[in-house]
């Protein structure tokens, strides 16, 4: 089914009411008063969108704990796609919990772990050889995959795209585009890291093709870096923390091309993008891209955490036994999680309910940015989705204006995030099973915080 609704009701938590409801003034008293125990225990450099503290949560709401119910469009950044403690996840994890909850597979092995690496061999694009190594984050992914094109390649170099996230470990911060807050006052960063621009459509000075920018890129690395140099480039199909930008129709495959003539390798990071949020179990799909190597990790396993990389087996193996691993890396409780989760993704279909949310979602919000003149433009793929905002009648970011609707809308609660290199955008990431009232209801919600309060066009 591509239009219309199928009912994933049974996959939610049937007693946790799925509705907007707010008790108290957000934050409410019992919020507060931990966020006076927070700032006498944890580090300020953790931050928080939600003033709030979450005592429940389940299908697409999150509870806090003075009773107030949030509709969530955030999924704990794209991880709960199917559902936060979806049941059959939840019940994965306690039966697995009451059998082992740890060995470390480089001292014992056990079967979770090799059966998501059969599972992540089967999903991810291609349908060559493939081997996986599993890991606990994103950034771990992106480190191995980094790892592993060096030892297979035996290049040094690095290239990574302008306003990429990769994470905040030493060498992926080095590959993250953006300074503050990821990379201000952290450095010296890892070395043989190099940048090029991307494809941003939205902001081009003057209307590029997706290969006369795939060609910007690799002109850059051919001049700059050496073809020959270059172990690697690594691409968000969807450029995530950087402003879900979806590059121009081209693009992805040009660059493809580019690195299977020069033996480079692609690398793609879809720790954000992967699991059915695009509407295709992986980004790279929707250009038939087939990347040599691929990171995974948050919508992985329901929430549990775990990453990974999957890749051609030659690659792959590479790599010395003992090269890669460590202690939690897929861990038996976020395996169990991850074969529950995975069997979610196929067996109810949820990258097409994140095209059913992309059409419900985009269909509204385009109708809405008419009236919103501080809507430059409306994009994403699935239910990966975003509004940038500017001042009225330029292209001039208006970080402000994305947090003033983020916080408008979380006071009325509904849980929205933001992003962008220039932090102007909003970004919705609701779970693939919120029920279409809920997401109806987060939309109008947004609608209002969107028209009512907004900056005014300038004075001619
Ligand atoms: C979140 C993210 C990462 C880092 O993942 P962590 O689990 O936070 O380390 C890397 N790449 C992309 C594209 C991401 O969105």
């Amino acid at each position: 089914m591509t239009h219309g609704s199928a009912d994933l009701s049974a996959l939610l938590p049937a007693d946790l009411p799925q509705r907007r409801l707010l008790r108290t003034p957000v934050p409410g008293p019992r919020s507060r008063a931990l966020a006076d125990r927070r700032s006498a225990a944890v580090a300020a450099g953790v931050a928080s969108t939600l003033p709030v503290y979450v005592e429940r949560a389940g299908g697409g709401v999150l509870v806090d704990v003075d009773g107030n119910s949030f509709i969530d469009l955030a999924s704990g950044i794209a991880v709960t796609s199917v559902g936060n403690a979806s049941p059959a996840v939840a019940a994965a994890v306690a039966a697995q919990a009451t059998a082992f909850t740890h060995t470390c597979f480089m001292v014992a092995p056990y079967e979770g772990y090799v059966a998501v690496c059969e599972a992540l061999g089967r999903l991810t694009p291609g349908d060559h050889a493939k081997r996986t190594v599993l890991v606990n984050s994103g950034a771990e992914a992106v480190e191995n995959a980094v790892k592993i094109a060096r030892r297979a390649t035996g290049r040094d170099a690095v290239v990574v795209l302008d306003h990429a996230y990769h994470g905040r470990t030493n060498l992926t911060m080095a590959m993250t585009a953006k300074a503050m807050p990821y990379k201000t006052g952290f450095g010296p960063f890892a070395g043989e890291v190099y940048r090029v621009p991307a494809s941003y459509p939205l902001r081009e000075p003057a209307p590029l093709t997706g290969a006369e920018a795939a060609a910007r890129a690799t002109s850059v690395i051919e001049k700059q870096v050496g073809a020959d140099r270059v172990a690697c480039v690594v691409v968000e199909p969807v450029l995530g923390e950087g402003g879900f930008i979806v590059p121009a129709p081209g693009f992805l495959p040009a660059l493809a091309r580019w690195c299977a003539e020069n033996g480079v390798l692609l690398v793609a990071d879809e720790v954000q993008t992967g699991f059915a949020r695009t509407g295709a179990m992986f980004a790279c799909e929707h250009d038939g891209v087939v990347p040599d190597l691929v990171a995974m990790a948050k919508g992985i396993a329901g929430g549990l955490p775990l990453g990974a990389v999957t890749g051609r087996a030659e690659l792959m193996d590479a790599v010395h036994a003992g090269g890669l691993g460590g202690t939690f890396g897929g861990n038996p409780l976020a395996c169990a999680a991850a074969l529950a989760t995975i069997e979610l993704y196929e067996q109810a279909d949820l990258a097409a309910a994140a095209r059913r949310i992309e059409e419900r979602v985009v269909t509204r919000l385009r109708a809405v940015a008419v009236r919103a003149p501080q809507v430059a433009e409306v994009r994403g793929r699935g239910a990966m989705l975003a509004i940038e905002l500017v001042r009225p009648g330029s292209l001039e970011p208006d970080a402000a204006e994305a947090a003033r609707v983020a916080r408008a809308c979380a006071e009325r609660g509904v849980l929205v995030l933001t992003c962008g290199t220039y932090g102007n955008v909003v970004r919705l990431l609701p779970p693939l099973v919120i029920p279409d009232a809920l997401l109806d209801e987060g939309l109008d919600v947004l609608e209002e915080a969107l028209l009512v309060g907004a900056p005014q066009a300038a004075p001619v």
